[in-house]
């Protein structure tokens, strides 16, 4: 079936009047046309079939010869119009001018028979105006690694860019993964990434710190339009409706904070080039996943001294970068009333939405008074016994109908129990990582563990049904870095099998899936120290 492009981000919104991929600054345009650079040998690695069949692919399409061509940058179907977009951003903290695209070409804006809009967006598809110093490449350990987890995130529940196809190109790419002299070559590999909108909040910071704004204003009004039409229809005057907007931006970013807090996902690189107008999860570089809770934590060595993406920081730096969006909008407003209203709205839903989360990944129901000390002393112990945050939160789940001083129901058998290690051991399982810090908490967190207890205990409430509640929010498998690195090593010598398991495994996080129990396991000792699995650099 033919595919329909609309086009609307270069056909509604002005373009760069030069056309070669010299890099340079734009200026007067929010895109810049750029084709495809061909590689030697596109090869299909994996696939998502529900984002093929959501964009109207059937399964003959992808294995057929043209798709691997296409996603791999080679050549181009009827109807589209490759771009690169103008952007600029704030890095760690600090203004950095125009960044844009540099490896990222949308192939086109795809509408579909029902109206669904999907951007189709090449990472890794060769030079663009924006590339500054760099190759416009992207290694296949970093593609897979964002194929895999925009995917995993989609699954989990968390508001996120999909990913289509993960393709082979056959050339090498060279590489200086940890910037300290060992540049080597590393096989390349191209993401077509897909979502309604891949505007950044760095679209409109770009056009406002040239005082372009003319241009800022048709870009927010176009955002508008074509990407929140839930918006238009009540709101008469443009003031109001901008206004409701950005509040609109502020809560779905709330919401997508709230959601990598429940899952455990630290972004890594949060600059306001990498932060979706939509609230969705954007730019998988060198992001992480808690193992031991621990929100000091970031998986970023180029943040490694400031930390400043740390996981307990992200509600902040969201913040932060909304901050910076509502300065680049102020001059469309009368006064600053309205970007204020939508800063307010942030903290307002974050608040919210962050409490019922809690609540929920504990099992409360009702608001009792307590409830704030008994969560706020779980995460304490969380930390200070060093536990798997994942695994904590699925064994709480499991926790039966009886827990007193030595005895228990566990999986429905009456157990008793003579030790702390051995009550510890049956109402937790696998899940701490320090044998000392492990000595050292047991007790506290036994007490805790009966608190909670008699909490949930005094509630409306069944055993299996605070299971079910409990196992819908609190996953059982996420992408570990160390199951991601173990699929990037084989795919690295030419076996996607481990891959094509992992992003089945991960299709139903919630599920148990008894075959699979490894992919639930703890962080192995292993992987805490190994490049890739707790350390990763913006090389990419
Ligand atoms: P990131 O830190 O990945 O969000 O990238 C920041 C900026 O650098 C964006 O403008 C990217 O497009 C650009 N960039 C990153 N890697 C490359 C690359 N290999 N080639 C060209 N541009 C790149
Ligand atoms: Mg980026």
């Amino acid at each position: 079936m033919p595919l329909t492009f609309d086009n609307r981000f270069v056909s509604e919104l002005p373009g760069d009047s030069e056309s070669s991929s010299r890099r340079r600054q734009v200026l007067g345009a929010c895109w810049s046309a750029v084709q495809p650079t061909p590689v030697a040998a596109p090869r299909l690695l994996a696939h998502s079939r529900e984002v093929a069949r959501a964009i109207g692919l059937t399964l003959e399409d992808v294995a057929a010869p043209w798709f691997s061509q296409v996603f791999g940058g080679n050549a181009l179907l009827p109807g589209m119009q490759p771009y690169a977009a103008c952007y600029g951003g704030h890095q760690f903290g600090n203004w950095a001018g125009q960044l844009g695209d540099g490896r990222a070409i949308t192939l086109g804006e795809l509408v579909t028979a029902s109206g669904e809009r999907h951007e189709l967006q090449l990472k890794g598809a060769g030079p663009t105006p924006y590339s500054r110093t760099a190759d416009g490449r992207a290694v296949l350990r970093s593609s897979l690694r964002e194929f895999l987890c925009s995917e995993a995130m989609h699954h989990l529940g968390v508001p996120t860019t999909r990913a289509l196809s993960l393709v082979g190109t056959g050339d090498p790419v060279v590489r200086d993964m940890f910037y300290n002299g060992h540049a080597k070559e590393e096989p390349g590999a191209i993401v077509c990434r897909v979502a309604p909108s891949f505007i950044r909040f760095g679209n409109f910071e770009i056009l406002a710190a040239r005082d372009d704004l003319a241009l800022l204003a048709q870009l927010v009004d176009f955002t508008i339009a074509r990407d929140f039409p839930q918006l238009t229809g009540d709101f008469l005057d443009r003031q109001t409706l901008r206004a409701a907007w950005f509040a609109d931006v502020c809560a779905r970013t709330a919401r997508m904070i709230v959601q990598w807090m429940r899952v455990g996902f630290v972004h890594g690189v949060m600059n306001t080039d990498n932060m979706s107008i939509l609230g969705l999860t954007i730019d998988y570089g060198p992001y992480g996943w808690l193992d031991n809770f621990d929100p000091t934590w970031t998986p970023n060595t180029t943040d490694a001294s400031g930390r400043r993406y740390r996981f307990g920081q992200q509600p902040a730096v969201a913040n932060w970068n909304l901050t910076r969006l509502a300065e680049a909008l102020l001059p469309l407003f009368p006064d600053d009333s309205a970007v204020q209203a939508g800063l307010s709205r942030f903290q307002a839903v974050y608040a919210a939405e962050y409490d019922a989360m809690n609540r929920a990944k504990f099992g409360l129901l009702g608001q009792h008074e307590g409830d704030d000390d008994l969560m706020r002393d779980g995460y304490a112990l969380l930390y200070a016994a060093e536990l798997d945050y994942t695994r904590f939160f699925r064994a709480l789940g499991n926790i039966g109908a009886s827990l007193s001083a030595g005895r228990d129901t566990i999986a429905g058998t009456a157990m008793v129990f003579t030790s702390t290690d051995e009550h510890l051991d049956a109402l937790l399982g696998d899940v701490f990582y320090d044998a000392e810090k492990r000595a050292a908490q047991g007790e506290a967190l036994l007490k805790w563990l009966r608190r909670w207890h008699a909490r949930v205990s005094a509630q409306d409430d069944t055993a299996t049904a605070r299971r079910a509640r409990m196992h819908a929010v609190n996953p059982k498998y996420v992408p570990r870095n160390y199951l991601a690195q173990a699929a990037i090593d084989s795919a690295e010598t030419g076996d996607v099998t481990p891959l094509h398991t992992l992003l089945d495994v991960l299709r139903t996080p919630y599920d148990e899936q008894p075959t699979f129990e490894t992919f639930a396991g703890r962080r192995p000792e292993w992987a805490r120290n190994r490049a890739g699995c707790s350390m990763l650099s913006c090389s990419s």
